[in-house]
């Protein structure tokens, strides 16, 4: 079946590449889904890389409860606003009405600190560097696999410490050292860390900030958040301790997420009309042995050879020995699938004792002598690895533009879309105005405030910031 082609129908590709693919598909409750052995091979993947981080950085995993007594949840009352809407909440149980309903967590920021106000007694118990991995529910109106669906898996990071300056810390350092580094390095994806408008904050952060990447269609996708929470959950479930100098002071809170999304990330960056491209550093089989042969003796031949070529490699390997089907149809469907080498092997090449390696970012093909095929196969995945990363950050700078004016921003966000930089004065209406216009909106601002940036693209008064738009997933 051929998938529609990027540029006639980007999301009839998306929903195509999934499904054929095998990541994933619809379940039976609304916008649920059930992740398939390939794709959830490749969160694996993203779900090592952030984890190392999160613990090389001094973090540890622990594991809150996935109910949520609805009391708790009215505490904080920008955050309970802020997630009413998408909230499932659980009346009836056991056969009977539930006296007090429980929600089920749409985020565990009210569990997780009702719970720290035991932790937390003094400034030697600070800071706490937690992170859990868990699912969450929050009812979506128009699912999409991996990008948006009511229930999707996470990792949760919720710190505690004794000043805004450690807590500060702690948000940017995660955007960096963690989910950039995940990103750049493993997902080869180069997105933008910047910081959201009020507009676009978390319900309950003081400042949200954010990894947006563009993706094939040059709409923007918010890639995971971190969030400086101030002081506004520990005063909300009473989180005090005792500071050095005998006084009692409220704790500061961050949290910080990236979820399976990060899997449509890697889908719209990398994709192309043929398929999936997987960065090797993702890839759960980074070489395919496709065997060539035309009978039984052959046949013999050439899998003894595969298989003990793909137990020499030290690379995720497998020989697809798979009887039924030609060598046509396998090439098409490991290029579908976006495996990175494919290593053809028939018996004229065994003859000559050598095997046709073809990449699948560039479709080079070469032929290489089988025993340096292991050396070579090791310097592709890291070209393809970088080539991958290059390529998307020659798009994302290709695909950003700067408009000299309002009408130009409003076509450029029409046509060809991408990230459209302009400065802005700061105001919500201008910000809302451009995205009842084009429906654009302010993706991020630059991480750190402030600078002299002329004059609002909108309405020209004295501009506050330099904000880069987009319309977005
Ligand atoms: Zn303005």
């Amino acid at each position: 079946m051929a998938l529609p082609t990027q540029a006639d129908d980007f999301p009839g590709w998306y929903q195509e590449v999934v499904k054929q693919a095998g990541l994933a598909e619809n379940s039976l409750a609304r916008g649920t889904m059930v992740i398939k052995p390939y794709g959830f091979g490749i969160w694996e993947a993203i779900q090592r890389a952030v984890d190392d981080r999160i613990k090389a950085s001094g973090h540890v995993n622990l594991y809150f409860p996935m109910f949520i007594p609805s009391h708790l949840l009215e505490r904080e009352k920008e955050h309970v606003e802020g997630f009413a809407p998408e909230v499932a909440v659980v009346t009836h149980a056991g056969g009977e009405d539930l006296e007090e309903p429980l929600v089920v967590r749409p985020t565990s920021e009210t569990i997780i600190w009702s719970t720290y106000a035991k932790w937390i007694q003094s400034y030697r118990d600070l800071p706490l560097l937690y992170n859990q991995w868990c699912n969450v529910v929050r009812w979506e109106l128009r699912p999409r696999l991996f990008l948006r669906t009511t229930e999707f898996l996470w990792q949760e990071g919720h710190t505690a410490h004794e000043t805004a300056d450690d807590a500060m810390h702690e948000t940017l350092m995660i955007l960096h050292e963690v989910y950039l580094d995940a990103y750049e390095k493993v997902m080869a994806i180069p997105p933008h860390p910047g910081r959201k408008t009020a507009a676009e904050r978390f319900p309950g952060a003081v400042e949200t900030y954010t990894l947006e990447a563009l993706m094939r269609d040059r709409k923007a996708l918010q890639s995971c958040t971190s969030h400086y929470l101030g002081q506004n959950f520990a005063k909300a479930y009473g989180v005090k301790f005792l500071g050095r100098e005998g006084t009692e002071e409220l704790a500061y809170a961050t949290s910080w997420g990236l979820s399976t999304r990060a899997v449509g990330a890697v889908i719209m960056t990398h994709g192309d009309d043929k398929g999936l491209r997987l960065p090797p550093a993702l890839a759960p089989t980074q070489a395919v042995v496709v065997p060539i042969y035309r009978n039984d003796d052959e046949r013999s031949r050439v899998l003894e050879a595969a298989e003990k070529l793909v137990h020499g490699l030290g690379v995720r390997a497998h020989v697809d020995d798979r009887d039924d089907l030609r060598p046509g149809y396998k090439f098409n469907d490991w290029e579908l699938k976006g495996v990175p080498v494919r290593i053809e092997l028939g018996p004229r090449d065994l003859d000559e004792s050598q095997a046709v390696l073809v990449r699948r970012d560039i479709g080079e093909k070469e032929t290489v002598s089988l025993d340096a095929v292991g050396k070579r196969i090791e310097d592709l995945l890291a070209d393809i690895q970088s080539t991958l990363y290059d390529q998307a950050r020659e798009f994302r700078d290709a695909s950003t533009f700067r408009p000299a004016s309002y009408d130009e921003l409003r076509s450029l966000v029409e046509d060809p879309g991408g990230f459209i930089v302009a400065p802005w004065c700061g105001s919500p209406e201008c910000e809302a105005k451009v995205k009842a216009d084009t429906k654009a909106t302010i993706r991020f601002l630059p991480v750190e405030p402030g600078g002299d940036f002329g004059r609002c693209i909108v309405d020209g008064a004295p501009a506050a910031e330099e904000a880069t738009w987009a319309q977005a997933y």
